[in-house]
């Protein structure tokens, strides 16, 4: 029988494994044959990311309940990678024990302890999934175009994996081959062992051996062709993405040298080909988990973009383009041109870049950076966008603004001051700290304004030191670069970086989030390199400090919407919470979605200038959201979303009940009583 159980259990795991490395190898060959990757060594920051997501699952752990059945399925799958070489020698012996701990009691009790705790786990993921149902759900299912059925022959072979183990344990123990000093301590086999007669011990471990060795040995080919590939690519992926995120700053700036442009030259990603090796790591990992599609503000209005099902879209091109990638069947098929046939339109430009996708995924894809990688071709290569935009495109241009009004008006929101806002000229004075980056919304939009001037009384009031760059300052260029037109966003940002070198600019105070993101993240290797803080941070610090003091007429309860480029991409959570609670009276009340959970207000991503006629409006769900805790004042700390929301308010009906405001308007609504 010995022989038997070798030539079958052997025979299986080397066809399985065979088949299993043929896959591989051929994915491993098409991941190289991307494009080089922007991907800094940094050995430190990426054991980190092993440590924190992959082994501690932090990221799973966000979603309680599905991340602990994950924890104990990742980690459990881990211990009883012992229990494999235990299957493995006892094919050769039915006494074989691991050299050293192979007797230990307790290496058996944590091997049924993790077996038990899968199992568990696969009636938790099994009631998620059923509770999830795309078809009940619809597009609220986080399910949805995922492939279930596969989905659930997994869960199906990972339960085939504990079943088999725990009765061929059982069976060995009712034999008296079971390799610990104490049997009961390995419980649920100890459990099992008592219903097994002791006549059928020796068959049931022949069988229930071979059907383990088969069941994984099946299950490696499985997952070979399947999106359970994660297993093996998550920490890969996750060891090779950017640090300490893929946000902030976009992933690759470009060389956008227009004087030497061949017929070769291709600006961002039109074709499959054209992506990185680590765009396309990304593509193979996704796990279809559908975190991502469930926080998408476009996805959940009812656009048609899923940040999941693009990556599964892009996958699937990539697999059906593999001939052709890894260099067999060149005459085969043409290479097709994503937008438009792979990707819809609609989908392309319905992206926000907020961000929310990246924060969620469990395995670290950039999806915004992809986004914007098919954007930039659309744009530079095809000249094929929403027309709408052009206008925008134009302003900027032109006129180094959105609106197209120019530097000239740039200075007219101070004339409500009653104090003078110095215009740099020449040099910035050593006595002025701060330059102050007022942002087009600040300096041009009615509504934008009070931003900028409740902020200027605000650092006036404390005492701070600062001057603005007025007709010299112009649009950051965050709209043309997350539009796709890096071209215009470098010539942009590269005027800027002059003028802010010109002046000796050194710390930046920065209103408005986009500015504050891309002067801070992407002017640097641009030549830009400068102290860049939020007036949130800024406030919080004057206040902190004791140098600014917040009155106490207002009373009332406030809630706090955070703009996706200083929440998300930036991580600036506290600092405007710490400056609203500061007021006496204020009451400040949580969204369901803030801080990393924030939701977009829907301007991000050059959207504030596109069309969105379909679903319901971004900004009308956020707003919902906030009119839904009763605040009297929604506030936030960004020109857009105050613009974005405030439309959203106005389009209510609330607009006499609930204000939309600045945290700064805040401030000032608790001094209105008081000396200002
Ligand atoms: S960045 Fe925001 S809008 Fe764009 S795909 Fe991701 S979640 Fe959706
Ligand atoms: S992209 Fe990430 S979050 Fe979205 S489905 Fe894939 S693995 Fe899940």
């Amino acid at each position: 029988m010995m022989a038997a159980r070798i030539i079958i259990g052997i025979g299986v795991t080397v066809l399985c494994f065979g088949v299993a490395g043929k896959r591989f190898h051929w994915l491993s060959k098409l991941i190289r044959s991307g494009q080089p990757a922007h991907r800094p060594y940094q050995p430190r920051k990426a054991v980190e990311a092993e440590v924190i997501e992959v082994a501690g699952q932090k990221k799973l752990l966000k979603w309680t309940v599905p991340g602990i059945a994950h924890f104990f399925t990742m980690w459990g799958f881990t211990v009883l990678l012992l229990t494999i070489i235990e299957a493995y020698g006892a094919l050769f012996a039915r006494d074989f024990a691991i050299p050293i701990i192979g007797h230990w009691s307790a290496v058996g009790f944590i091997e049924d302890f993790f077996a038990v705790a899968v199992l568990v786990s696969l009636v938790v993921f099994s009631i998620i999934r059923l509770k999830n149902a795309p078809a009940r759900k619809q597009r609220a299912s986080r399910f949805y175009g995922s492939h279930t059925g596969a989905a659930w022959l997994v869960l199906l072979m990972i339960s085939l994996v504990i079943v088999t183990l725990l009765v061929y344990r059982a069976a060995q123990q009712k034999s008296g081959h079971f390799p610990f000093q104490n049997d009961a301590w390995a419980f649920a086999s100890y459990g099992l062992a008592k219903i097994i007669p002791a006549g059928s011990a020796t068959a049931l471990e022949n069988i229930f051996l071979l059907a383990n060795v088969a069941v994984i040995a099946g299950f490696m080919v499985f997952v070979s062709y399947s999106k359970h590939l994660h297993i093996f690519l998550a920490p890969i992926n996750v060891g090779t993405s950017r640090r300490p995120r893929a946000l902030g700053k976009l992933d690759k700036t470009p060389d956008m040298d227009m004087e030497n442009v061949t017929e070769d030259t291709v600006f961002g990603v039109g074709k499959i080909e054209d992506f990185t090796w680590k765009q396309m790591l990304d593509f193979s990992t996704c796990t279809e988990c559908g975190r991502c599609q469930s926080v998408c503000p476009a996805w959940t209005t009812g656009k048609p973009l899923s940040p999941k099902l693009v990556i599964m879209a892009l996958r699937d091109n990539m697999f059906a383009s593999a001939d052709r990638l890894i260099g067999k069947g060149e005459e085969a098929a043409e290479s097709e041109s994503l937008v438009g046939t792979v990707i819809d339109p609609d989908v392309l430009w319905s992206c926000t870049t907020c961000g929310a996708c990246v924060e969620q995924c469990p395995v670290d894809i950039e999806h915004v950076d992809a986004i914007v990688d098919m954007r930039r071709y659309e744009v530079l290569m095809e000249s094929r966008f929403p027309q709408e935009a052009n206008l925008l495109l134009r302003n900027l241009e032109n006129q180094g603004d959105p609106w197209g009004l120019g530097g000239s008006k740039r200075t007219d929101w101070t004339n409500t001051l009653d104090f003078e806002v110095p215009v740099v000229s020449g040099t910035i004075p050593d006595d002025v700290e701060y330059l102050y980056w007022v942002g087009c919304a600040g300096a041009l939009d009615d509504r934008g304004k009070k931003q900028a001037e409740g902020t200027a009384r605000m650092l006036h009031r404390a005492g701070v030191s600062f001057a603005i760059l007025g007709p010299q300052e112009s649009c950051s260029g965050d709209p043309a670069r997350r539009f796709g037109n890096e071209y215009l966003f470098q010539e942009m940002a590269k005027a800027n970086i002059e003028s802010l070198n010109a002046v000796g600019a050194k710390k930046i105070v920065a209103s408005c989030p986009h500015c504050f993101n891309t002067i801070k993240n992407e002017y640097p290797e641009l030549g830009g390199n400068y102290e860049v803080i939020h007036h949130a941070e800024l406030l919080a610090h004057l206040i902190e400090t004791g140098r600014l003091t917040a009155g106490g007429a207002y009373q009332g309860k406030v809630t706090y919407h955070d703009p996706c480029y200083l929440g998300r991409h930036n991580r600036v959570y506290a600092e405007p919470r710490e400056v609203l609670e500061s007021i006496p009276g204020v009451e400040v009340v949580e969204m369901h979605r803030c801080k990393g959970n924030g939701f977009c207000c829907g301007a991000g991503g050059a959207r504030m200038w596109m069309e969105e006629n379909i679903g319901k409006r971004v900004n009308m769900e956020r707003t919902d959201e906030a009119l839904g805790t009763g605040a009297d004042i929604i506030s936030t700390a960004c020109p857009f979303c105050m613009i974005m929301l405030d439309d959203a308010v106005q389009a209510n009906g609330k607009g006499d009940e609930v204000k939309v405001m600045d945290i700064t308007g805040v401030i000032e609504r608790s001094l209105t009583k008081t000396e200002r």
